[in-house]
């Protein structure tokens, strides 16, 4: 079955398509109550953020537009040190959407939702003419829990900067599926609930927690350099690449500073504490190719030694990058 004009207009089909599909996976006791908005409560300060995901093609490997638009509002909810809660959702779904795909994807949204311990408390759907798409807009609200203060702008002279894993990943894989090319790259896509609480749970100070999405290392770098009026001096031979996707890299011309992921993040801890980060990191499931990858040191700008041994300063990412990534 197809999505058809129909489905959303308010009538019938929408609450077929309402109850078959969205009832069926996003079930829980705010939803249920079925009113015009979710009463939530939140103690202390709350994090909120919002991102829209437009991913084509809409099922890659290692993941689908529905698990990436969960990962990708929960990621940013804890790198601002909260506690994800809460997630609404909105639909833009074209005429011609396959009912099976909208149906695979939704409960992949609340596989995810489950595993990054946030409930969707509310969601809209609409339908345009089309060929068969769909996007979603996640808005998320994390709690953060007293003492707990990460800002781009906290970075010292001293701090250093771990990269929980290869770079690169979701970026190549993307790419792959739309020049058909056959290899063995996954999609990163992943919500990073684990690394973050392990940090916290081995009491690190953690000054800045950033994901590395679109844009990649690079531009993540050279913002916290620029908020924490710092120079930020990374160690090419450190950045983990898996070898592959620096194959994959290599022919296409692509630089993996540059390469967006949708579940690697840095953490900038102080000096002292960055072995114990490193191990708290490297614990998790998600850490486990964590690297210290560089240095924050006194000056400005962003800096990469290379496997040479000059050093070089680098910018953020400049044109469009590869389009409808994430
Ligand atoms: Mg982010």
């Amino acid at each position: 079955m197809k999505i058809t004009m129909a489905h959303g207009s308010g009538g019938k089909s929408s609450a077929e398509l309402m109850g078959d599909i969205f009832g069926k996976h996003f079930r829980n006791q705010v939803l249920d109550k079925m009113e015009d908005a979710a009463v939530l409560s939140v103690g202390g300060k709350i994090a909120c953020s919002t991102d829209s995901f437009v991913v084509s093609p809409l099922v890659f490997k290692g993941g689908d537009i529905g698990k990436l638009c969960v990962c990708g509002t929960v990621n940013d909810l804890l790198m601002m040190g909260s506690v994800p809660k809460y997630l609404t959702c909105g639909f833009i779904l074209e005429e011609g959407l396959d009912v099976e795909v909208l149906d695979q994807i939704v409960e992949s949204m609340a596989r995810q939702a489950r595993a990054a311990g946030v409930i969707i408390v509310a969601g809209d759907t609409k339908v345009v003419e089309g060929n068969g798409g769909m996007y979603i807009n996640t808005t998320g609200i994390g709690e953060i829990p007293e003492g707990r203060y990460v800002s781009s702008s906290n970075c010292e002279e001293g701090d250093l900067i771990i990269c929980s894993g290869n770079l690169g990943d979701h970026h190549a894989c993307i790419l792959s599926h739309r020049m058909e090319i056959e290899n063995s790259i996954s999609s990163d896509c992943a919500p990073l609930n684990d690394i973050v609480e392990a940090l916290y749970e081995a009491g690190i100070n953690v000054k800045t927690m950033r994901d590395v999405t679109r844009g990649g290392l690079g531009t993540v770098i050279n913002e916290i350099a620029e908020s924490s009026s710092v120079k930020i001096e990374l160690e090419e031979e450190s950045i983990p690449v898996n070898p592959e996707v620096k194959g994959f890299a290599d022919i296409l011309g692509l630089d993996p500073l540059y390469m967006g992921n949708e579940g690697k993040m840095i953490a900038v801890v102080p000096c002292a504490q960055a072995e114990a980060a490193l191990s708290a990191v490297r614990a998790t499931e998600h850490g486990v190719d964590a690297r210290i990858i560089g240095k924050v040191k006194a000056g400005e700008g962003a800096y990469i030694k290379t496997h040479l041994g000059a050093t070089r300063r680098f910018d953020v990412l400049y044109g469009e990058g590869l389009p409808r990534i994430c």
